[in-house]
């Protein structure tokens, strides 16, 4: 009896992913969060792992910054994922997949993306939430670079990303981070 209630409300919920290595969370990516959490039943937010991108944070760290950023959400929840996005989708029940776009520059590679996942999952519409102003020269390699000259980012970031950031500093590992391509 309480299985099939269950089976009744997760079809007709309305699912979102919102996938991206997230490497490190910014206030950006919140700011869709929080939009996407306004508009749908649920969001799962999915952070790619194990990606030809290389990353600075690792996968865990990625999910663990992104899961206590997010947990202000109550329908917002953060997984990894390894596989083809729509594939993810499809296995966690949703019919949307959300994407923010910041500038010109987003547009054309989320244009040959959206084109592509709807040859791959016909039934799984793109979703594209505009910056809000304030982020849209915000980007995570941006705050990397940034952090990794001691510069402070606490206005871009999560707080738990902010002192993460600072740690990581002190322990001067980030330059690493700020030559790897725009994200
Ligand atoms: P990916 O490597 O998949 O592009 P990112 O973590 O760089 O993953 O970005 C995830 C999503 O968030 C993308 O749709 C990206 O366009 C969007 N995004 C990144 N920064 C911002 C921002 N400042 N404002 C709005 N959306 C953003």
């Amino acid at each position: 009896m309480h299985a099939k209630g269950g089976i009744a409300t997760a079809m007709t919920e309305r699912i979102a992913i919102y996938p991206g290595s997230f490497d490190p969370p910014t206030n950006g990516h919140l700011d869709i969060v929080g939009r996407a959490a306004a508009m749908f039943d649920r969001v799962v937010v999915a952070v790619g792992l194990n990606r030809a991108k290389r990353t600075f944070f690792s996968d865990d760290d990625r999910v663990a910054l992104m899961r206590e950023a997010c947990a202000r959400w109550t329908n917002v929840e953060v997984r990894g994922f390894d596989t083809l996005t729509v594939d993810f989708a499809r296995a966690a029940g949703a019919r949307w997949i959300i994407r923010g776009i910041r500038a010109l520059s987003d547009f054309e590679f989320e244009f040959e993306m959206a084109n592509m996942n709807r040859r791959l999952a016909p039934g799984i519409e793109m979703v594209f939430l505009m910056t809000a102003p304030e982020y849209l020269f915000l980007s995570a390699s941006r705050v990397k670079e940034l952090a990794a000259f001691g510069a402070d980012v606490s206005d871009m970031v999560p707080p738990n990303v902010a002192a993460r950031l600072r740690a990581d500093g002190k322990k001067s590992g980030l330059r690493t981070g700020a030559t790897e391509p725009t994200d």
